[in-house]
């Protein structure tokens, strides 16, 4: 008999939580391809989920399955369309689906498209057995990538944005923040040639596993007596202390990259920072359609970049409340969950 119901995790209710459950195998819409997931991994993202914070109960509508970082191998093509997609690939989904149709979207902004839908958030996510992408964000994997590297490509595709915006060759750069996204961007600043990272965090697993990742330094706090003024700092915390310190670390006409969001509001001298300083702050939500991709997929098959050694955990589909503590608990780097 053919199987036609599937583990999920699911947010089945606008409250704290997660159930997994057995759900209808999804189809795949007009212009959808089908892919049975070979790999998800868990993101920051899925905490908020998991714990139902403001944001996540204004983005989701019970019930849904959720999970945005994944590789799997297409089972079904539903297009009349052209593609150069076909059954057995592997593929990973791009968490922001975007119009077509909306001004950003006309100018290849893809990522901040005005009526943007987010994968796992907005719509049935990857935590499954089966999942339903649409073919305009669905990205083919090159196959000299590992599986398992697949998976995560999503949050070191942040990485790369984040970095090819600082600009880091021969630079000196400081990483506030040592999340699996401020730990990829140590390692993609490296490869990109910055002349020295160091990253801070009040961790010290997370401080070891940067050392291991090839960061120069890594710190449980900063001191400018000490470590002096830095060229970039790419502001990954999301942490009102993270941030203050970005903008007292940064030289005088530095740069900042924001990246982390604050779960509060932030308020800064301005005229301190931004005039008398001439700091420049820009920012980062999500990877450049496809652009990003395509550079993230060169540092993963140069090797420049092992993204496997950010990979400190592998769960099953069912052991997810397991996977979630071991989230919350921080001492962790990326985390893989197996259907
Ligand atoms: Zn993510
Ligand atoms: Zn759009």
């Amino acid at each position: 008999m053919k199987k036609t119901t599937m583990t999920a995790v699911v947010k089945d209710t606008a409250a704290p939580g997660i159930v997994i459950k057995q759900v209808p195998i999804p189809k795949p819409k007009k212009d959808e391809v089908l892919v049975k997931v070979r790999y998800a991994s868990v993101c920051g993202t899925d905490i908020g989920i998991y714990d139902w914070i403001p944001w996540a109960a204004s983005h989701i509508k019970p019930p849904q399955i959720v999970g945005h970082e994944m590789v799997g191998e297409i089972i079904e093509i539903n297009t009349k369309e052209k593609t150069n997609l076909q059954p057995g690939d592997l593929v990973s989904s791009e968490t922001h689906i975007f119009c077509q149709n909306c001004y950003q979207c006309s100018i290849k902004n893809y990522h901040i498209c005005e009526n943007m839908k987010l994968f796992g958030i907005g719509r049935d996510g990857a935590f499954a057995e089966y999942a339903t992408i649409p073919i305009r964000t669905t990205w083919k994997n090159d196959p000299r990538i590992s599986v398992e590297a697949m998976s995560v490509q999503e949050p070191l595709g942040n990485a790369v944005n984040v970095v090819t915006k600082a600009d880091v060759k021969d630079k000196k750069i400081l990483i506030m923040g040592l999340g699996p996204t401020g730990l990829c961007a140590g390692m993609v600043a490296k490869a990109y040639g910055a002349a020295e990272v160091v990253g801070v965090n009040r961790r010290e697993y997370r401080r070891d596993l940067a050392m291991k990742l090839g960061f120069d330094r890594a710190v449980a706090k900063i001191d400018e007596k000490e470590y002096g003024t830095f060229d970039a700092v790419l502001e990954m915390s999301g942490n009102r202390i993270g941030i203050e310190i970005a903008l007292d670390a940064a030289r005088i006409a530095g740069k900042i990259i924001a990246f982390g969001i604050p779960k509060e509001n932030i308020s800064f001298d301005w005229g301190k920072y931004m005039i008398n300083k001439e700091l420049s702050i820009d920012s980062v939500f999500g990877r450049m359609i496809w652009d990003t991709w395509k550079d993230t997929t060169e540092l993963l098959i140069s090797g420049n970049v092992d993204l496997t050694k950010i990979i400190t955990h592998r769960f099953k589909l069912s052991e997810f409340e397991e996977a979630m503590k071991v989230m919350k608990s921080g001492e962790c780097g990326k985390i893989l969950l197996e259907p």
